[in-house]
């Protein structure tokens, strides 16, 4: 697992408190309880890594994790991170924290040079709601490439689970080239390979 060796390295308040913006980064979003830190810790085969079932709009910090370099054919190893982005569009979050966050992030998806890409969390029980629409409009804006994991698949038979991933890739197909998706579970460990395979092809883009 090349995501495995994952450490923290620093939490920021805003993105000027960012490890040097060099090498190559991949951010992660959802909204509060969506299973962003489940997936991440899913991910990185480290249960602690990122907190998880803190009490909503509490932990409202970018947190950065540092990894392992990264090898690219004929160039030298990267040096790569995750940056886990404070989930903002939930009711209990602070209007003023939620301005906040919000401007933060618009900038961080526009200026941050290292970024490679967003992976959006997303419960596949709920689906798109207007905080996944505004990372979504910002990756389709940018043209920053965007893999969405639906996750908690858990929760639904296979079946359903696979009409959620159809409909969400028919919603893309209009607006982004740049975006994919799957379905993901970090309960019962569905699509985490395939999950790190496309956290590692942005990192490599
Ligand atoms: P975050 O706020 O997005 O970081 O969400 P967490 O990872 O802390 O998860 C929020 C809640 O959802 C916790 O109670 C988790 O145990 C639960 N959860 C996260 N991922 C899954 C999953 O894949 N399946 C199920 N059934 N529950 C999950």
């Amino acid at each position: 697992n090349p995501l495995q060796g994952a450490q923290f390295v620093l939490a920021a308040h805003r993105i000027s408190q960012l490890p040097a913006d060099r090498g190559a980064e991949v951010a992660f979003a959802g909204r509060s309880n969506a299973g962003k830190s489940s997936a991440l810790n899913a991910l990185t085969n480290h249960k602690g890594l990122a907190r998880t079932s803190k009490t909503p709009g509490r932990t409202q910090q970018m947190v950065a994790f540092g990894l392992p370099p990264v090898a690219v054919e004929g160039q030298p190893p990267l040096d790569a991170r995750l940056i886990d982005l404070p989930g903002y569009g939930y009711a209990k979050v602070p209007l003023e924290m939620r301005e906040h966050w919000k401007l933060e992030i618009d900038a961080y998806l526009h200026q941050r040079r290292s970024l490679r890409g967003l992976v959006l969390i997303v419960d596949i029980r709920h689906p798109l709601k207007e905080f996944d629409r505004m990372m979504l409009a910002f990756c389709f804006a940018t043209q920053l490439p965007c893999h969405v994991l639906l996750t908690k698949a858990d929760k639904l038979s296979r079946n359903q689970a696979m009409q959620a991933l159809a409909a969400l890739r028919r919603e893309f197909a209009d607006n982004s080239p740049h975006a994919t998706a799957q379905i993901f579970s970090s309960a019962a460990s569905t699509g985490v390979d395939e999950a790190r395979e496309a956290v590692m092809t942005l990192l490599r883009t």
